[in-house]
């Protein structure tokens, strides 16, 4: 099976955690230190705080943009529950907006819309590694002084007239699961130019103590405060020695990415009934998936039946993703239904997601274009 996404894991990796291994620091360490200099330093944000997910990463984000029971934060359905998750960990109420139906990318209009007194935050996701417009977004924030948190565990890399994301919101969110752009096992990282914050998320990581073991035991003190109510978030020395490592990479992962992308790009400029989503000028994609929406009305077979056909082929298509407010969950403890996103709705149920990662090879690339071309042929 051609997976939809890899990680890519080389001797050099295997050596950094290696050596990690036989040092005097498993977790909270120098490596840990090191790899948040070198993501604040690559995405151009004044600080990065390493935490053990992505999911850990929105939860202290949420946390820094101070929601709390009650308090509503907007945020577009089709993305992974854990972004809308992170905010019920607060007590806080997710809201729906809806999207555009090119991008899949939220809709500042329908942003607007869903604005009242008690919205503390808007969590923008970068659906499948393309920036979202903040420009629009960020005055709609600054206008009704709330924060603008990214998702941004699709768009490591990915650049949005001319700047890196890391830095377009107040606060931007990653996620190192082996699937994403760079990988650590588990992991996540957020990043600010809030020096406020960026404490404040440090001190939230670590059970709500204002020092860890690596500072206490520099400064030859044993004493700690808990100031806050934290959780365990950290992430090891071991997987930060690998992130390092990872991030050397990526502008290279980036490239393969994106040259995986052009290929499929021309393929589906002669198939009628496929079409990849738009991407925006002046961004540059980081394409952490490759996403396209099956047209049942012109193309020869509906999603289900083309999803169906393609893992028979061993071509391992995904969905990304189920509108979060549609799970059972939701639908039972937020009372949402369906006809809630109707743009949501109804790209849904036409988008698949292609193989791509970076060790995908030209011949992989072939065999999911013939898997597609015989299933065109054959109807
Ligand atoms: C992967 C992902 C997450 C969660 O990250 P984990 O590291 O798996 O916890 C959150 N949001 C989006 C959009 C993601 O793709």
């Amino acid at each position: 099976m051609i997976p939809y996404g890899r990680q890519s894991i080389d001797e050099k990796d295997i050596s950094a955690v290696d050596s990690v291994l036989c040092s005097d620091w498993l977790t909270t360490g120098p490596k840990v230190t090191k790899f948040e200099e070198s993501f604040a330093g690559y995405t151009g944000a004044s600080y990065a705080v390493a935490v053990s997910s992505g999911t850990a990463a929105l939860h202290c984000a949420v946390h820094a943009a101070g929601v709390g029971p009650g308090d509503e934060v907007i945020l577009p359905p089709i993305t992974f529950a854990a972004t809308a998750n992170a905010v019920l960990y607060q007590g806080g109420i997710p809201v729906f907006a809806d999207i555009d139906s090119g991008t899949l990318l939220i809709d500042p209009k329908q942003v607007e819309k869903k604005i009242t007194e008690k919205t503390k935050a808007i969590i923008a996701v970068d659906y499948a590694g393309q920036t979202c417009n903040y420009n629009r977004l960020k005055s709609i924030a600054k206008a009704n002084r709330i924060k603008l948190i990214a998702d941004a565990c699709h768009s490591l890399g990915a650049e949005y007239r001319g700047k890196k994301v890391g830095s377009l919101a107040d606060l931007t969110v990653f996620s190192f699961h082996p699937v994403k752009h760079i990988t650590t096992g588990e992991g996540g990282m957020i990043t600010t130019d809030n020096a406020d914050d960026d404490r404040h998320m440090r001190i939230f990581r670590n059970h709500g103590i204002t020092t860890d073991s690596h500072q206490r035991e520099k400064r030859r003190s044993w004493h700690y405060e808990m100031v806050d109510l934290g959780f365990n978030y950290r992430l090891t020395d071991i997987q930060c020695a690998l992130g390092l490592s990872q991030l050397e990479k990526l502008p290279g992962f980036l490239c393969r990415r994106r040259i995986i992308a052009g290929w499929y790009d021309s393929f589906f400029n002669k198939i009628h009934g496929i079409t990849p989503l738009t991407v925006i000028d002046k961004i540059n994609h980081a394409y952490h998936l490759y996403v396209v929406k099956i047209d049942a009305s012109v193309f020869p077979v509906d999603r289900s039946v083309f999803f169906d056909k393609m893992r028979s082929k061993n071509i391992g298509v995904n969905v990304h993703y189920i509108p979060v407010h549609l799970h059972p969950y939701y639908k039972k403890n937020l009372g949402t239904k369906s006809g809630l996103c109707p743009v949501v709705e109804k790209e849904y149920e036409k988008i698949v997601s292609l193989p791509i990662f970076p060790s995908m090879t030209e011949k992989e690339f072939e065999q999911v274009r013939d898997a597609i071309n015989e299933i065109i042929w054959r109807q």
